[in-house]
């Protein structure tokens, strides 16, 4: 038997949620641009109300992560309060209980990758918004996009709750689990794997498990929740949880990145010749879920009680040529080909040499949102046909 969640009952679940959480869903949204036009984007939105989850959108990955929910744009570190003394005081923002609804796998590896990072320099205000935290995922049967490369970056499992669709158009690929399933176990007998013969009436996900925080959310909100013989209902003669590990392994056929040799034997021509169309907008870091860069600097502003400093953090790109100007007015980075390749080997090559595995989880974001579609992962695997890196 396995925890199972019925289609009709989501948007119940979702709004009960919202009553003791803050619920960010991936939601279609109309935003305004030039000449009184609006664009439909779908983005984690917060969930007031059930107008909110009129347009929910489980089929696109997002085009904005949720990155900025633990690592904001702007954050005050510390303000110096000038009085009679000087006095610092550390600002630690009030954080509410967030529960975020609807990550994919690569959304849910890169902030497992970003927990890595910010918990090795224990960055207290990362940490604590994290903490706050629930994260439910969505198993991907199908690429979301046609750029999707996620099958080469080594993603585990990872969140608080998983969810896997079962319906008539994901079935196929619960009779091709057992398939497997009963090829590597013989006491599963079955002769049937024809998906055509079961009509499923409605949609529902099977709900897994994957941590503490899961099994409180589920305890917490167990009348939404119901216990269902998957296998018999799909009329299989296999084990229910043995049936979900296959079904798990099922990962969507995207395309693959074909790696570090082709990446590490790129000379500067091909770089240069890669990064051409590039504008240096830093739109590709700000969408990526993993990036990180960051500045820091000191504000003045005035208050009722006279003037303080603050100091910020705030958001940054290595594509950005002043990021790279340091002291004296020096630039390390002045040619766009210089920071194009950082970005993308930073991402695949150096963060593994520091961290033990990369940093980039294939969501494509970086290629769909350039304005100019450069296809970096399409570029080296050229290369890697040429034989470059052999
Ligand atoms: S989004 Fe595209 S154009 Fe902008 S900096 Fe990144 S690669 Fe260059
Ligand atoms: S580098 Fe690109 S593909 Fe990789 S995680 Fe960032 S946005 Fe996604």
């Amino acid at each position: 038997m396995l925890w199972c969640l019925q289609d009709s009952d989501l948007k119940n679940l979702l709004l009960a949620f919202a009553k003791h959480y803050n619920v960010y869903a991936p939601i279609d949204v109309s935003i305004p641009v030039a000449d009184g036009k609006h664009v439909k984007r779908t983005i984690f939105s917060k969930v007031k109300s059930g107008l909110d989850l009129r347009n929910l959108n489980l089929e696109t990955l997002p085009e904005i992560p949720v990155k900025h929910l633990f690592y904001p744009p702007v954050e005050v570190l510390f303000s110096i309060k000038k009085s009679k003394n000087v006095e610092l005081v550390e600002e630690m923002p009030s954080i509410e209980k967030t529960l975020i609804f609807g990550l994919r796998k690569c959304d849910l590896n890169a902030i497992k990758r970003q927990d890595l990072l910010f918990s090795t320099h224990n960055d207290v205000w990362y940490l604590h918004r994290r903490e706050l935290t629930t994260l439910i995922g969505i198993h991907c049967f199908e690429p979301l996009n046609s750029y999707c490369f996620c099958n080469s970056q080594e993603l585990e499992d990872f969140g608080d709750l998983m969810l896997y669709e079962l319906s008539n158009a994901t079935k196929h690929w619960f009779f091709k689990a057992a398939e497997q399933l009963c090829k590597e176990n013989e006491s599963f007998a079955n002769s049937n794997f024809n998906d055509l013969k079961i009509n499923l009436k409605s949609k529902l996900y099977i709900v897994e498990i994957c941590s503490e925080k899961g099994f409180e959310l589920l305890s917490n909100f167990k009348k939404f929740f119901v216990k269902k013989h998957v296998s018999k209902m799909l009329g299989l003669n296999v084990s229910d949880l043995e049936l979900l590990e296959v079904v798990k392994r099922l990962t969507p056929k995207t395309r693959v990145l074909k790696h570090s040799k082709a990446i590490n034997a790129l000379t500067p021509s091909d770089w240069a010749s890669v990064s051409e169309q590039c504008l240096s907008c830093g739109i590709c870091t700000c969408t990526c879920p993993t990036c990180y860069c960051f500045e820091i600097f000191d504000k003045e502003v005035k208050t009722l009680k006279g003037f303080e400093t603050l100091r910020l953090r705030t958001w940054s790109s290595c594509q950005l040529q002043e990021f790279t100007r340091i002291a004296n007015d020096f630039v390390f980075r002045s040619e766009k080909w210089e920071r194009f390749k950082h970005r993308v080997m930073h991402q695949n090559i150096y963060f593994k040499q520091r961290y033990g595995k990369q940093l980039c989880t294939g969501c494509a974001r970086c290629i769909v949102n350039c304005p100019v579609h450069i296809d970096w992962v399409g570029f080296i695997n050229k290369k890697n046909l040429q034989g470059l890196g052999e």
